[in-house]
C-alpha cells in the first residue's frame, strides 16, 4: 500500500514537471507570421538624400536592423518573412503582396529618417489612415514608440505616432495602404542626418537595441487583445494638407520648422486679427515643413484655435478632426 502511494506520488510529480516543461517550451510568438520590411534597397545610384555625411546609407541601416529583428522574432517562435535580405530593390506593391498572400499577423516596415536640421533626432511611427478606424496601428505604434525611447534613447526623447497621411497627404504610404487590415506600422526609428546618431547607427549594438525594441513591442502587441481594423470612411478624412516631400524637406525653409512654431506661439497672445493670421501662417508653414514632427500636432491644434477666434468655425472643426484622426495623443 505504502509502495503504491509513493509510486502514485512520483508519477504526479513527473506529470507536473512535464507540464511545466511543456509550458516553458511554448514560445510567445508560436504560429505567428510576421513580415519584416527593411525600407528601400539598391537605391544608392538614385536616392542621394538617403545618404549620411560619412557615406552611410539608410537602406543599409534598415537592412541591418531588419535582419537582427528576424533572428529575435524567430527565437520567440514566429515565422518571419523578409521583403528583402540583401541590398536589392523590391517593388512596394510586392512587399504588401507578400504580407497579404501569407496571411501575415503583423507587418513592420523599418526606416531611418533625414532632415535639413542636423540637431533633430527622435522616432516617428506611422499607422495607416485614421486613428478611429485603425486603433490597432495606433496601439502598436505607441508600444513601439515607448520601446524605442527606452532601448535607443535612454528614455529621453519626444515620440511622434502619426497617420501616414501626414506625409503622404493623398493616400498614405504604399506598403501600409497595401497591407491595410493587417496590423502594421512604418517606423523611422531615428535620424541619420544627426551626426551623433549616424555614428551610433553604424554600430551593431545600436542596431541590435533597435531590433530589441521592435521585438518586445511586437510580442506585447500580439500577446494582447488586438483592436479590429475597420474600413476607411472617406468622409472621416480631414481636408488635404499639402506638405513638403522627402527631398524638399532638406531645404532651408524646412529647416525653420521649430523657429516657425515658436514664433507663431509668441504671436498667439495677440488679440489683433492680423497678428493671429500671421501666427496661423507660421503654424501652417511649420506643419508643412515637418508634418510629422512632435510639434506638428500642436501646430494644427493652434490653427484650429485661431480659426475659432477668427470666426471660421467650420474650418476649425475640420482641423480639430485632423488632430484626433492623424495625431492621436
Ligand atoms: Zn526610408
Amino acid at each position: 500500500m505504502y509502495r503504491i502511494k509513493s509510486i502514485t506520488l512520483l508519477s504526479i510529480v513527473c506529470l507536473l514537471f512535464s507540464t511545466v516543461t511543456f509550458a516553458q517550451k511554448k514560445l510567445p510568438l508560436d504560429g505567428k507570421v510576421i513580415v519584416v520590411d527593411p525600407g528601400h534597397g539598391g537605391s544608392a545610384a538614385t536616392d542621394s538624400y538617403r545618404q549620411a555625411a560619412s557615406g552611410e546609407r539608410e537602406e543599409w541601416i534598415d537592412l541591418r536592423v531588419g535582419l537582427q529583428l528576424k533572428e529575435l522574432l524567430e527565437a520567440k517562435g514566429a515565422k518571419v518573412l523578409m521583403t528583402r535580405s540583401t541590398d536589392v530593390p523590391f517593388p512596394l506593391a510586392d512587399r504588401a503582396k507578400m504580407a497579404n498572400d501569407n496571411k501575415a499577423n503583423l507587418f513592420v516596415s523599418i526606416h531611418h529618417n533625414a532632415t535639413a536640421d542636423p540637431a533633430v533626432n527622435f522616432p516617428i511611427i506611422y499607422y495607416h489612415g485614421l486613428s478611429s478606424s485603425n486603433s490597432a496601428g495606433v496601439k502598436l505604434g505607441k508600444m513601439l514608440g515607448k520601446n524605442l525611447r527606452k532601448y535607443m534613447y535612454k528614455s529621453k526623447t519626444p515620440v511622434s505616432v502619426v497617420s501616414d497621411y501626414t506625409i503622404f497627404s493623398s493616400a498614405g504610404s504604399s506598403v501600409l495602404r497595401g497591407t491595410y487590415g493587417i496590423p502594421g506600422i512604418l517606423a523611422e526609428a531615428s535620424f541619420f542626418t544627426n551626426p551623433e546618431e549616424e555614428t551610433r547607427l553604424k554600430q551593431k549594438e545600436h542596431n541590435y537595441n533597435e531590433a530589441v525594441a521592435f521585438a518586445k513591442a511586437i510580442e506585447k502587441f500580439l500577446g494582447g487583445s488586438i483592436p479590429v481594423i475597420r474600413p476607411k470612411i472617406a468622409s472621416d478624412f480631414p481636408p488635404l494638407f499639402a506638405t513638403l516631400q522627402e527631398a524638399e524637406r532638406m531645404s532651408p525653409v524646412a529647416k525653420r520648422w521649430y523657429q516657425d512654431y515658436t514664433d507663431a506661439k509668441a504671436l498667439m497672445k495677440s488679440k489683433n486679427k492680423e497678428q493671429l493670421q500671421k501666427a496661423y501662417d507660421l503654424f501652417t508653414q511649420s506643419a508643412k515643413s515637418f508634418p510629422d514632427s512632435y510639434v506638428a500636432a500642436k501646430c494644427h491644434k493652434y490653427r484650429a484655435q485661431i480659426l475659432h477666434k477668427l470666426g471660421r468655425e467650420d474650418e476649425a472643426f475640420k482641423e480639430e478632426n485632423r488632430v484626433s484622426e492623424f495625431y492621436p495623443e
